[in-house]
Order: structure tokens, then C-alpha cells, then sequence
């Protein structure tokens, strides 16, 4: 099973994803996770990305491709992998489309979760409250003004995503504004009709 999940900031993808990588043993692939690991590291990419992704912009095409690429057709993505958080604009997707053509692989879906933008920064505030409550840290763009610029970058350049896979025919989408458990079952639906 090979997968694009997509949707803004705050509208369950992790947590989703995590869900599909237990229910059918495929590898989450995801940017925004690779990209911390690298800011943590110290290395050359984290320090190019850092500033970006703490004004919750979008870092250029060419660093998340490189890192997708890497990780497409590595060990732990055996039986498929879900995309999340990437493709991110058009460009990505077209250079996923190239990088999947060249290792002779095919997407089975692309499912987006579709989510009330004016419900999401609720969503995303009770997370870092009940997050800074039970004594945990939040992430460095887990805040409302950040959150905003994340939005805006979502509606400008990760929209036309949606509209690149719905032109294809190739576009599902499931209420991401659900209880957790049914946009679970949804996206199970989804996936294998
Ligand atoms: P996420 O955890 O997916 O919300 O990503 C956190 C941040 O990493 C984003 O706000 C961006 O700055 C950056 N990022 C993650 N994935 C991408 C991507 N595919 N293209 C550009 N920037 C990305």
C-alpha cells in the first residue's frame, strides 16, 4: 500500500498515519518529522531549515524531495509507505511522480482530510494546552500566530495539490472533522474500495 495523505496543519494526518502504519505495516514517511530530526541533528539541511519552519513557511522543493527520495524504496518501506505532509505544492507532487515512475512504483491513493479551517485553530490550541499540561514540551511552530502563516501556506501552495490528484482522478476524501474513530474507519473505506 503506497499513499499521499493530505491536509492542513491540525487536521489528524500524524495521528491517522500512525494508525494505517500499525493496520497495514507500511513505513510513515514524513517531511515535517525528517526535517525535525535534521534541525535536532545540527546538520547542514536542519540549519537551512530551521528559521523556515519556525515562521511555518514551506522550505524549498528540492530539500524535501532529496529527502523523500531517500526514503522511498528503503528497507522499512517494504510493504508501501504513507506520505505525510508531503507532496506540499505541485512542484513536489510532479517531482513525486518522476521519482515513483523512475523506481518503477505506483500510488494506490490519495486521501485527503478535509477539515473547517475555523474549527482548526481551536483544535490545534486545545492540543498545546492539554499538551503544556501534562508537562510536555510543544513544538517550536505550535502556536496560533504560526499556525496562521501555516494555514496561509497550506491554502496557497497545498490546495493546488489536491486540485493536481483530483485532475487525475486519483483524489479520496474523508471528513477529517469526525471523532477520531470514524475518520479512521472512513479512511479504512477509502482504502480498500
Ligand atoms: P509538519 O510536521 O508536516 O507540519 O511540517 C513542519 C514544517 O516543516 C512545515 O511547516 C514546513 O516548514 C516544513 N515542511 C514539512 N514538510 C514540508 C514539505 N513537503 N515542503 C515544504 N516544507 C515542509
Amino acid at each position: 500500500m503506497r499513499l499521499v495523505l493530505l491536509g492542513p496543519p491540525g487536521a489528524g494526518k500524524g495521528t491517522q498515519a500512525q494508525k494505517l502504519v500499525a493496520k497495514w505495516g507500511i513505513a510513515q514517511l514524513s517531511t515535517g518529522d525528517m526535517l525535525r530530526a535534521a534541525v535536532a541533528e545540527g546538520s547542514p539541511l536542519g540549519l537551512e531549515a530551521k528559521a523556515i519552519m519556525d515562521r511555518g513557511e514551506l522550505v524549498p522543493d528540492r530539500l524535501v524531495i532529496d529527502l523523500i527520495d531517500a526514503r522511498l524504496d528503503g528497507a522499512d518501506a517494504a510493504n508501501g509507505f504513507i506520505l505525510d505532509g508531503f507532496p506540499r505544492t505541485v512542484a513536489q507532487a510532479e517531482a513525486l511522480d518522476a521519482l515513483l515512475e523512475a523506481k518503477q512504483m505506483r500510488l494506490d491513493a490519495v486521501v485527503e482530510l478535509v477539515v473547517d479551517e475555523a474549527m482548526l485553530l481551536k483544535r490545534v490550541e486545545n492540543r498545546i494546552r492539554e499538551t503544556l499540561q501534562a508537562g510536555n514540551s510543544v513544538r517550536a511552530d505550535d502556536n496560533a500566530e504560526v499556525l496562521k502563516t501555516r494555514l496561509d501556506a497550506y491554502r496557497k501552495q497545498t490546495a493546488p495539490v489536491s486540485a493536481y490528484y483530483a485532475g487525475k482522478g486519483a483524489l479520496k476524501q474523508v471528513d477529517g472533522m469526525a471523532p477520531i474513530g470514524d475518520v479512521e474507519a472512513a479512511l479504512h473505506a477509502a482504502l480498500t474500495s
